[in-house]
Formats: structure tokens, C-alpha cells, sequence
């Protein structure tokens, strides 16, 4: 969709501090965090709602299925669970803030637990970004 903003961070028309990627799915830090690591996992076809993804039943050929896009979402989690020291990594299917599917995942910092804030941090800056994605990325 050409209006859409992560349809243009998928296209590469605008960067991301990238922490996963594959064929059908991007993981990459939210420029607005609202928790240090705050991440954003979609997949790279455009659908409205994570809901909308089909599953391996209904799947055409070449779509992403919401099994591999949970199977990422896993991956993910227990990454930062472990590179982190942490149980707990709050997720959150919301969808309301851009319309195309997305799956928000904050880590806690070591000891601490990551709380919905009631205010968001500073944006990331390009230094902070390129260091807490080179730190959180999945190899
Ligand atoms: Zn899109």
C-alpha cells in the first residue's frame, strides 16, 4: 500500500533500526519507544489487521501464515528473554496507531518490569538506535 508507512519501511523507502528479518516478516525498534527495545513485528505484505493474516489452511501460495508470524513473534520474545535476563516481555496485539498489521513486544531490562508508561521515552536517535539494534538483534 503506498501510503502506508511500514509498506515503505518494508520497500526500504524508509529506514529501521532492523532486530529480525525473513522472507514474510520484519522485526524492527519502534522509533517512539514507550520501553527501551520497544519493537515492532509485521508481516511485509500489507494486512490491515494481524487477524487478517490466513492460517496454513487458507494460505495461497507465498502468503505468510499467522502460524509463522506467531512462530517469529516466539522467536523474538525468547531472545530478548534470554539476552536480557528476563521472564517477562509484554506483548501487545493493538493495531489502532498504524493500520497495517503489527505485533508490539516490550522487553523488561534486567530486573525491571516494563509497565505500560504513562509517557513515552525521548524518539530513538540514529547513535541510540544503530547501538540497542546492534544489542537486541536476532542473528
Ligand atoms: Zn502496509
Amino acid at each position: 500500500m503506498a501510503s502506508c508507512v511500514f509498506c515503505k519501511i518494508v520497500a526500504g523507502e524508509l529506514p529501521c533500526f532492523k532486530i529480525y528479518e525473513d522472507e514474510y516478516f520484519l522485526a524492527f525498534l519502534d522509533i517512539n519507544p514507550w520501553v527501551e527495545g520497544h519493537t515492532l513485528v509485521i508481516p511485509k505484505k500489507h494486512y490491515r489487521w494481524v487477524w487478517d493474516l490466513p492460517n496454513k489452511e487458507t494460505a495461497k501460495s507465498g502468503e505468510p501464515t499467522i502460524e509463522e508470524y506467531f512462530a517469529v513473534v516466539h522467536k523474538i520474545a525468547n531472545h530478548y528473554r534470554q539476552i536480557l535476563g528476563t521472564e517477562f516481555v509484554m506483548s501487545w496485539v493493538y493495531g489502532w496507531d498504524v493500520p497495517h498489521a503489527h505485533i508490539h513486544l516490550f522487553p523488561a531490562s534486567r530486573g525491571k518490569i516494563a509497565f505500560y508508561p504513562k509517557q513515552k521515552l525521548s524518539p530513538l536517535s540514529p547513535e541510540k538506535g544503530h547501538q540497542l539494534a546492534e544489542r537486541l538483534k536476532v542473528k
